[in-house]
């Protein structure tokens, strides 16, 4: 069967994206390969009205009202393969089948890559955060520590203090300028030169860290930014165009949503350097919204 629209991937961006086109009575293809990037956490927030809800729940009561509509098939597999031939797309799914469409939607976020210290990864999403608006009220009034391993980490470690007693730990790369030790010490940030060598405590918990020069600081939860990198190849496949973000790759689109490849729409973390379940959706919405004009009024030339 020939689709309208396949929208490749199906959390935030892909199911706000789908429903926009469901809803106008295009024929639409969800392929979803069931991985979100915050499936690490317990809980999800920020999202009004699914505060506090699993990961997993949000993402399945997405899929069961589209599921609700008659022209919308949701697919679960992995997309491996994806190519334009003339005005159409073809892609192929892991395991077998291929399927057509005059659109697609890329809405396949990206993957962390975190810094290799021992006691981290296991802790992702639990203890060790990325984003003190999605987490930070969970941990607030704890002892909180800020990991720096990007250039943005000192700015990260000047907001922390809004949730608790902060210690920037600069890992002797991420030396802040005068400027910014001027506020971090205002903020009352105290700071740490000597590199975090591992992370103590019953994990998931966090109880300290162990520095290189042998000491132990007392640290309930800690904010890393990751390194980011497309969790899928799709987007390099197709040719799509890609901006140099502050964490990692991020597709180029124009204001609405399509990418440098004609037909191709992109949105979520895949196609932002803003990474945050609520933006995801709404830039899905916008892709969504686009790309259904676009079958009406397609470009001219
Ligand atoms: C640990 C953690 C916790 C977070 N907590 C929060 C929070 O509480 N609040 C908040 O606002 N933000 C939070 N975020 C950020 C939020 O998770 C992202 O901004 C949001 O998930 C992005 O949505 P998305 O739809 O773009 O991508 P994702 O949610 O990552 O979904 C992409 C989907 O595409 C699928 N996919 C990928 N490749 C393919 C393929 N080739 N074929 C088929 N399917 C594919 C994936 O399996 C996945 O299901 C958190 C991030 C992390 C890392």
């Amino acid at each position: 069967m020939s689709y309208e629209v396949i929208v490749i991937g199906g959390n935030f961006a892909g199911l706000s994206a789908a429903m926009q086109l469901t809803r106008a009575r295009r024929r639409v293809l969800l392929v979803d390969a069931g991985k979100p990037r915050n499936r690490f956490s317990l809980a999800s927030h920020g999202f009004l009205g699914q505060d506090g809800q699993a990961p997993a729940a949000i993402m399945g009561e997405g899929k069961r009202q589209l599921s609700l509509y008659p022209n919308i098939t949701l697919r679960d597999g992995k997309v491996i393969r994806a190519q334009k031939e003339g005005e159409e797309f073809t892609i192929a799914i892991e395991g077998g089948g291929e399927e057509r469409a005059d659109r697609l939607i890329l809405a396949t976020g990206v993957s962390d890559t975190l810094p290799d210290i021992p006691g981290l990864r296991e802790r992702w999403g639990r203890s060790a955060l990325h984003c003190p608006y999605c987490h930070g009220f969970e941990v607030s009034g704890g002892e909180l520590g800020v990991l720096a391993n990007h250039p943005h980490s000192a700015h990260s470690a000047m907001m922390i203090p809004d949730w608790g007693a902060t210690t920037f730990f600069t890992q002797s790369l991420f030396e802040p300028d005068e400027e910014q030790l001027a506020r971090l010490t205002a903020r009352g940030v105290r700071i740490e030169r000597s590199p975090v060598v591992e992370l103590l405590g019953d994990s998931p918990k966090l109880q300290a860290v162990r520095l290189a020069d042998g000491r132990t600081v007392p640290v309930d939860a800690i904010f890393v930014a990751p390194k980011t990198a497309m969790a899928s190849p799709i987007a390099e496949q197709l040719g799509c165009a890609f901006d140099d973000g502050p964490f990692g790759p991020v597709i180029r689109t124009g204001e609405n949503k399509e990418t440098s490849v004609k037909g191709v729409f992109a949105a979520g973390d895949a196609a932002s350097s803003m990474h945050n379940a609520t933006l995801a959706s709404a830039s899905g919405v916008l892709a969504g919204v686009h790309c259904h004009q676009s079958l009406v009024m397609p470009p001219a030339g």
